[in-house]
C-alpha cells in the first residue's frame, strides 16, 4: 500500500469516528459475531475493540503503522485485549493462524481488481472452515466521487464466487464523521465453505 493511508492518520481521516460502525455494533448484537474475530484493515481499532469489549478473542491488522500505534494506545486507555499487529492484509497466511470470524469495514473497496483476487485467497487462509467474513464497502449508489471505489452487489459476488458462499447482501451505511454525513453501503455476510 502507498502512503495515503499513514498520511491520512496524522489527522483524522473522514471514516474514524471514534466509535464502532452503528452496522457492526447490530451484527455483534444480533449473535452473528461468533468466536475469535480477526478485523482487517482495523485501522484506529474502534469495531476491533468492541467485539473485544463483548468477549470476543480480537486481533486487528492494519498496514499503516500510525493506525496501530492509536489502537494499541486505545486499547491500553480502555484496559481492553486486542492483539493489534501491523501486517498486510493480502498476506494474511503468513499470521499463522485462522478465526472464526473476520470483519472488514472499509477495506475491500480499496482493493484494485488484482488485489481482490490475492485478497480473497489471503483471507480464505484466514478463516476456519465454515468462517464467516462480514464486509461493508461503499455502494455505487453512493453519489458523487468523494471517497473509494464503489462497490456492486455482483462484484461482490464476483470475488467470494468458488469456496465462498454469499448469505446475503444488504443495504446498509457507513457512519462518518459528521461532515461528510454518511455514505451508501453494503453489508455482505460471506462464509468460507
Ligand atoms: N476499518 C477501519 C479503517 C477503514 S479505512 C475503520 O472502520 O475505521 C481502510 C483501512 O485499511 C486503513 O486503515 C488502511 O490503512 C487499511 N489498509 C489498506 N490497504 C491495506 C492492506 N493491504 N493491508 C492492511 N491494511 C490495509
Amino acid at each position: 500500500m502507498g502512503g495515503f493511508f499513514e498520511s491520512a492518520y496524522e489527522g483524522t481521516p473522514p471514516w474514524d469516528i471514534g466509535r464502532p460502525q452503528p452496522e457492526f455494533v447490530r451484527l455483534e448484537a444480533a449473535g452473528e459475531i461468533r468466536g475469535s474475530v480477526l478485523d482487517v484493515g482495523c485501522g484506529t481499532g474502534e469495531n476491533a475493540l468492541h467485539m473485544a469489549a463483548k468477549g470476543h478473542d480480537v486481533w486487528g491488522i492494519d498496514g499503516a503503522p500510525t493506525a496501530i500505534k492509536k489502537a494499541k494506545a486505545k486499547a491500553k486507555e480502555r484496559a481492553l485485549k486486542v492483539n493489534f499487529v501491523g501486517h498486510d492484509a493480502l498476506r494474511l497466511e503468513s499470521l499463522g493462524r485462522t478465526f472464526d470470524t473476520v470483519i472488514d469495514s472499509g477495506l475491500f473497496h480499496v482493493f484494485d481488481d488484482a488485489d481482490r483476487k490475492t485478497f480473497a485467497r489471503s483471507l480464505g487462509s484466514a478463516l476456519a472452515a465454515g468462517g464467516r467474513y462480514f464486509m461493508m464497502c461503499f455502494s455505487e449508489r453512493e453519489p458523487g466521487d468523494w471517497g473509494p471505489r464503489r462497490v456492486t452487489q455482483a462484484e461482490v459476488r464476483a470475488a467470494f464466487r468458488s469456496g465462498w458462499r454469499v448469505e446475503w447482501i444488504r443495504e446498509a451505511r457507513f457512519a462518518t464523521i459528521n461532515e461528510y454525513g454518511g455514505a451508501e453501503a453494503w453489508l455482505s455476510k460471506i462464509s468460507r465453505t
